[in-house]
Order: structure tokens, then sequence, then C-alpha cells
């Protein structure tokens, strides 16, 4: 068993709860920050049965000192820094303030790390909407980055800040560029919780029309309780460096929308074009989805599909879940919780 510390950041969100257990596991003491609001949610940590094992700090990204008392107070072996305003629709709204938290907050942790603890490992979430409008497929860690949103810029200052400070100052600096990963824990915004909610809803009777944006945008989508796996690996490593971890598969929305509707046993028949697309049961001719423009967004990240061959030879990790079971979990638990 380890004997650690580990600081996870974004303790609030998906992954920190699924880190956080599986570092708990792993035998370290785990410190989750959360930045101090009204409603602190804690959710997450409750339904993995780990709220009482978890010891809560308040860190906010935006704030400097408060980074630096937390860091030198608790000395971590390692940080994970999950910490950020993740949804990219919200960035197109909030570009400054996404690029201070997913960007500064980033450069603040080095800076802290390298003149204070510099042996202490960082982790940082880095993403594959860096690739963008995509220059190669599929993506791997050497794939020229092509941000499309101001959530990507700023991840990418961030991405760039950690190589940087590895090369430059020999920090564990150590980057996982996650391809989308969704579980029962994800927020509800996202267009997987968002669609597996709404039939979950409507197999308990809630007939409302499903509305969403681009049908043809492409992910490829993994669990998140595997992508924690990869990014412990990551930090157990002697030396620093950039991991892809995907599942190498791409899927469409429309075609989420099949796999979580057949999850009910509904099998969705469409019609129409663009705007006008309509999903139906094809059972009995009801209307299931409706595309609505307010979901569009500027600027479109159209297909994603990762190449984590890297993660597989250096790690060993590779995604034990497929996208079916994936949407079976994250739609028989919204049934529950709707229910
Ligand atoms: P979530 O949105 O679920 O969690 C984000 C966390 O960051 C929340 O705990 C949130 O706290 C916290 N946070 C936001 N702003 C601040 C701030 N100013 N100071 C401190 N904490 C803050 O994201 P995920 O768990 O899904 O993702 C984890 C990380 O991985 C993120 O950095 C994300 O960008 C990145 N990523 C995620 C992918 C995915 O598919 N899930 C793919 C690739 C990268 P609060 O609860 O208070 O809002
Ligand atoms: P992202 O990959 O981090 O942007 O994750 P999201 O789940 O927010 O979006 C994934 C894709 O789904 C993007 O291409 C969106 O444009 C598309 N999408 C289509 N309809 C919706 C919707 O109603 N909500 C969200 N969040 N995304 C949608």
């Amino acid at each position: 068993m380890q004997n650690k510390t580990a600081l996870v950041t974004g303790i609030t969100g998906q992954d920190g709860a699924w880190l956080a257990k599986l570092l708990l596991e792993k035998g370290y003491t785990v410190v989750g920050a959360a930045r101090r609001n009204s409603n602190r949610n804690l959710y997450g940590l409750k339904y993995l049965g780990i709220e009482e094992q978890v010891k809560i700090v308040d860190m906010d990204l935006l704030d400097y000192s408060n980074i630096y008392d937390v860091i030198t107070t608790i000395k971590p072996d390692e940080i994970y820094n999950l910490a950020a305003q993740s949804f990219v629709a919200a960035s197109f709204k909030q570009p400054l303030s996404t690029g201070m938290v997913d960007g500064m907050g980033v450069a603040y942790i080095l800076d802290i790390v390298k003149t204070f603890l510099p042996t202490t490992k960082v982790y940082q979430a880095s993403t594959s909407e860096l690739y963008g409008k995509v220059v190669e497929t599929p993506q791997k860690e050497t794939t020229p980055f092509y941000p499309r949103s101001p959530y990507a810029v700023a991840k990418q200052y961030a991405h760039w800040m950690m190589v940087n400070y590895r090369e430059s100052y020999n920090i564990f600096a150590t980057c996982g560029i996650l391809f989308n990963h969704e579980s029962e824990l994800r927020g509800k915004e996202f267009v997987t919780r968002k669609i597996t909610n709404h039939v979950a809803k409507y197999s308990l009777g809630d007939k409302e029309v499903l509305r969403l944006g681009n049908l043809n945008s492409s992910r490829d989508w993994g669990y998140a309780k595997d992508y924690v796996e990869g990014m412990y690996l990551m930090m157990q490593q002697d030396n620093p460096d950039t991991f892809v971890l995907a599942t190498g598969t791409t899927t469409t929305i429309r075609d989420f929308v099949n796999h979580a509707y057949n999850a009910i046993n509904i099998e969705v028949k469409w019609e129409g074009d663009g705007v006008d697309e309509k999903g139906f049961d094809a059972n009995t001719g009801e209307q299931l989805v409706m595309v609505d423009p307010q979901f569009f967004r500027p600027a479109e990240v159209e297909l994603l599909v990762g190449d984590a061959t890297k993660a597989k030879e250096v790690l060993g990790w590779t995604p034990k879940t497929s996208l079916d079971e994936l949407v079976k979990i994250m739609v028989d638990h919204d049934i529950k919780l709707n229910s």
C-alpha cells in the first residue's frame, strides 16, 4: 500500500470523485480541493461512499494566495489538477473567467510547486478539445493542436506551461490528453448525460421532446472510472510526459441518442435534415427528438477520435467499458435517480 498524500482539485466534479476513490483504494491520503460556495455539492463522493474519507479544503484556482497556503500546508506528494470551468459552451459566454481558471490557475500551481515543493508531482487535465478542428485522424500525442473555443485555448496555455515547466525546471509535470469520458456523475449540461437523463425520464412517463444542437458531431466516449486509472498510472512513471487516453471509436450525437433509447427498448427513426431533422419512435411514430439551434456553438469541434497506443504500451492502460455498457450504466442510474 502507498503512504502518499494526493491533493485533488475539482473534487466536487465527476473525475475528482472517481479519482479520489481510486487513490483511497491505493492507500493514499486524499485531500480534495473545492472552491467555497453556498451549496457545496459532494454528491459524487457520497455516491461512491467516500465522503468521510476525503478531507476537503477550500481552494479557488483564481486566488494565488489561497493555492499557495493549501499546497504549502498540505505538502502533497502528488497534485491532480482537475479543477476547471469545463463546459465548452459556457466558455464562449465566459471567456475571460474560463481563461483565468483553466489557464492562469495552472500557472499558479506550477509556480508554487517550482518555488516551494519542487519534488511534488503535478498532473494536468489536458483535453482532446485541444485538437479542435482536427488536422489528423486519429489524434495522438504528436498531432498539432487547433483549439476551437475559449475553453480549449485556455487549456492549451495550461498544457504548454506544463511542458515548459517540465523542460525548464525539471518539474514532474504530466499531462493527460483525455478524450470525452462520461459516467453517472457527469454534469447534466453535457450531451451524454442530458440524453440519458431525458431518456430515463421518458421511460418514467415524462414525454417531453428532447432538444439537441448539432447531431452530426462525433466524439470518442469512454467511462470516467477507467480514465482515472490512466491518470494514476501516468503519475507512477519515473519521468513526466504527455499521454492520450481514448477508446479509438467515435460516435455521432445522433447515434448516442439511438444507443440511449435502445437501452429502454425504443428504436429511433430519423427524418429530415439540418434544423428540420427529427427523431421518432419507430414503433409508435411519436416524436422523441428535435434540433434546437440554441445549442449550436459559435465554432464546433466536429470529429474527435483518439489513438491511445502510447498509453497502452507505456502504462499498460486500456479502456474496459464499451459504449453500450456506459450508456446502460448512465440510463439505469438516471432511472433510479428520477424514480
Ligand atoms: P467537472 O466540470 O465535473 O468538474 C470541474 C471541477 O472544477 C468542479 O469540482 C468545479 O467546482 C471545479 N472548479 C471550477 N472552477 C473552479 C475554481 N475557480 N476553483 C476551484 N475549482 C473550480 O469536470 P470533469 O470532472 O468532467 O473534468 C475534470 C477535468 O478534466 C476538467 O479540468 C476538465 O476540463 C478536464 N477534461 C474533462 C473531460 C471529460 O470528458 N470529462 C475530457 C478532457 C478533459 P464546482 O463544483 O464548485 O463547480
Ligand atoms: P464537449 O465535447 O466537451 O463539448 O462535450 P459536450 O457533451 O458538451 O458536447 C459534445 C458535442 O455534442 C458537441 O459537438 C456539441 O455541439 C454536441 N451537442 C449537440 N447537442 C448538444 C446539447 O444539447 N448539449 C451539449 N452540451 N452538446 C450538444
